[in-house]
């Protein structure tokens, strides 16, 4: 649907519902107040939001509902100003949004080639919409070297994301969870230790030139993981990661988020691996 509105004014949402993810974490549910903006809204997989408290500012938030969701979702970690006073907000306060913003993951090639989906702490976020999309257009009887793995890895058992969520991304995803560490308690039986090892579980091989692969995360895990994903094969150009810089207009005009020659919020934050190879300074294996 065409862009009716002004992209650099905030329009009202209303939080419907909010959701404590983890410690740290929670999910809002939005409703965008203007009919007018909320018919003429929509996002690609990837995209961004600035969300805005009034008299305390503006922070870039990815979008983490699926594309067709009746609700807006964001899932936001606690970090400093403005996501401190969104964490004292209750269903039913009203938020300024500015967006959609940025260059989304490449869809089509989630339909054409084989694909693989990494995602690291909060990186699940931006990648969530890719996981309901796919999930709500699943392939039928799809054989088994079309199921596409998914690689999510995190702190702790506590700090999985979407935690009850992976059991129905099972139907359609080779589901890989990893955590950094598990206490006794948290009565963890899955996989302990970082991310790459699970690249040996999930059988590359033949096929790894014609994957494409999406991943979100900690900078220093997305660098050891395409560092990883090249060594077995796969091709920079079909490898595609989702970037975070501190960015003030979301439009490409302040400046703020320049990453030598490009935009993150505009030419970004989803790069292709090779557009900014030099950037990252991966070490090629
Ligand atoms: C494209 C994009 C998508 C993003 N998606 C998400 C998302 O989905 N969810 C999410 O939670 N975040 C996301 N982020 C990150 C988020 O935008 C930043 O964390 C943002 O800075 C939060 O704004 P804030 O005002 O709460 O924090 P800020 O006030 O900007 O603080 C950010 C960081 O600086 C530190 N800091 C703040 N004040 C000080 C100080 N005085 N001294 C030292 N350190 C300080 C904080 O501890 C924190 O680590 C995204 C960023 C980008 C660019």
């Amino acid at each position: 649907m065409k862009d009716t509105y002004d992209k650099s004014l905030p329009f009202a949402a209303s939080i419907r519902w909010i959701k404590k993810e983890t410690r740290d974490t929670l999910s809002f549910a939005l409703r965008i107040e203007d009919e007018h903006i909320r018919k003429a809204y929509a996002f690609a997989p990837g995209q961004f939001n600035m969300l805005s408290v009034p008299g305390v500012g503006e922070a870039p938030i990815s979008i983490s509902s699926g594309p067709s969701d009746d609700i807006l979702l964001h899932t936001i970690r606690v970090a400093g100003d403005v996501t401190t006073a969104l964490s004292r907000f209750e269903a039913g306060n009203v938020l300024g949004v500015r967006g959609p913003f940025g260059n989304g993951w490449p869809m089509e090639r989630a339909e054409m080639k084989r694909l693989l989906i990494i995602a690291g702490g909060l990186g699940i976020a931006p990648l969530r919409p890719v996981l309901r999309y796919m999930l709500k257009n699943e392939k039928p009887n799809a054989s088994p070297a079309e199921i596409p793995p998914l690689i999510y890895g995190a702190r702790s058992p506590r700090n999985i994301l979407f935690r009850d969520e992976f059991r129905s991304y099972a139907a359609v995803f080779d589901v890989h969870i990893t955590v950094d560490k598990a206490d006794p308690q948290e009565h963890w039986s899955g996989n302990i230790g970082l991310m790459p090892p699970l690249l040996d579980k999930i059988s590359l091989s033949s096929k790894a030139p014609d994957t494409t692969a999406f991943i979100c995360g900690p900078e220093v895990m997305m660098r050891c993981l395409i560092e990883e994903l090249l060594a077995r094969g796969l091709r920079g150009e079909n490898i595609f990661l989702s970037m975070e810089r501190n960015m003030n207009c979301g439009m490409g005009t302040c400046g703020h988020c320049m990453f030598a020659q490009k935009f993150v919020c505009k030419d970004g934050p989803v790069f292709r691996y090779q557009d900014i190879a030099a950037l990252l300074a991966v070490k090629e294996l």
